[in-house]
């Protein structure tokens, strides 16, 4: 159901692919798996998967090509995050298998400025903006939190004091008694209990912020390898701002979300904690879908209680909320199977 139903329908969610390029480990077996517009001046809305000769086309809000640059990707989604800052209620997922891409568009390398992800160039940007708005009688106050949800378990990315450990079933939670329950208050925003938030108002905040970032993610590559591809991580950005001379309000949210891999169970051959592991996720990112397709649809019952994700995200999907998802893909042949699952799956969100 996940993976093969390609229905007609258009939310109002958008959907942009992004190709990354060929990478030197790579299979590179013959000939390309994808083909899409090869110049970032032509860059389009169509991408064709080529498989035994067969053409399986797709279109998309727009196709990011293996060219295409961060900052490229960034002026595409500059007023999306800017409408945060009016109020707007904001999500932006990376959908796609493991070494797709994902982390490499939401965080990138910080510590390139070239290279940097959407998530610093948001908060720059964030940040210049409500600078220049003070101008107009603007304050703004925000503050950020990042977490990760592991099977179906919350893990706060930006306690200072996060006990790691090699064995990812031993939660922080299990360490530190915290619980991590996400919360609906009385002005149907969602908070985690017990969870980390930091102020970021200032541009030193918003640095030690990204080193945090940067320190939890890179723990994450050595340690924690496989898991961060396993669990999605999920930032956010609360916005309140005060017009001092209007008395105007605003209550803007910006979440960041780079989802669990969504490879399927057989390529990886799971079993055991592998395997719950692997339903976990599926299970989750199918109710993802199935949240986006009821909105989509406008129908009564939207079963966002199905996963933690859906659930934490709730307020920020649907109503006027802005909702954008980056399907990443490889062009390595070897992945074709997983690029065209992808996309399918991508196209019945869209
Ligand atoms: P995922 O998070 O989906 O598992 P990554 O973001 O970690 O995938 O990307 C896998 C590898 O490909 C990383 O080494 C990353 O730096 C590289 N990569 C991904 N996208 C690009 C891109 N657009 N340009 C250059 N390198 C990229
Ligand atoms: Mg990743």
């Amino acid at each position: 159901k996940l993976h093969n139903t390609i229905l007609e329908l258009k939310g109002n969610i958008r959907v942009f692919c992004r190709v990354r390029p060929l990478l030197p480990d790579d299979g590179a077996a013959e000939g390309v798996a994808v083909s899409y517009p090869t110049s970032t001046e032509s860059l389009g809305r169509g991408i064709d998967l080529i498989q035994n000769g067969q053409k399986y086309p797709f279109t998309f809000d727009k196709v990011f090509n293996s060219e295409s640059s961060q900052q490229d990707v960034f002026v595409e989604i500059s007023q999306l995050v800017q409408s945060a800052l009016d109020g707007y209620k904001v999500c932006i997922f990376a959908y796609g298998q493991t070494g797709s891409g994902k982390t490499y568009t939401m965080m990138g390398r910080p510590e390139a400025t070239d290279q940097k992800g959407l998530i610093p160039r948001s908060l720059e940007q964030i940040f210049q903006s409500s600078q220049s708005l003070q101008a107009q009688g603007w304050k703004y106050k925000m503050q950020a939190s990042m977490l990760e949800i592991y099977n179906e378990t919350i893990r706060d990315l930006l306690s200072t004091n996060r006990s790691i450990g090699s064995d990812p079933t031993r939660t922080e939670s299990a360490v530190s008694g915290k619980q991590y329950t996400i919360k609906h208050d009385a002005n149907g925003n969602t908070y985690v209990s017990d969870l980390t938030v930091v102020d970021v108002s200032t541009i030193t905040e918003i640095s030690s912020l990204l080193r945090l970032a940067a320190q939890s993610r890179s723990v994450g590559r050595t340690q924690m390898n496989e898991q961060s591809s396993r669990s999605h991580m999920v930032f956010t950005l609360r916005i309140s701002g005060t017009n001092e001379g209007t008395e105007q309000q605003v209550q803007g949210v910006l979440n960041l979300i780079d989802l669990a891999g969504s490879e399927r169970l057989s390529k990886s051959g799971a079993t055991g904690d592998r395997l719950k592991e692997t339903q976990a996720i599926n299970k989750s990112l199918s109710c993802l879908s199935d949240v986006i397709f009821a909105l989509a649809k406008k129908e009564d019952h939207v079963p966002f209680r199905n996963s933690k994700l859906t659930y934490l995200l709730q307020p920020c999907l649907g109503g006027d909320s802005k909702t954008l998802m980056f399907v990443n893909v490889s062009p390595d042949p070897s992945s074709l199977g997983e690029s065209l699952c992808s996309l399918r799956f991508a196209a019945r969100v869209n």
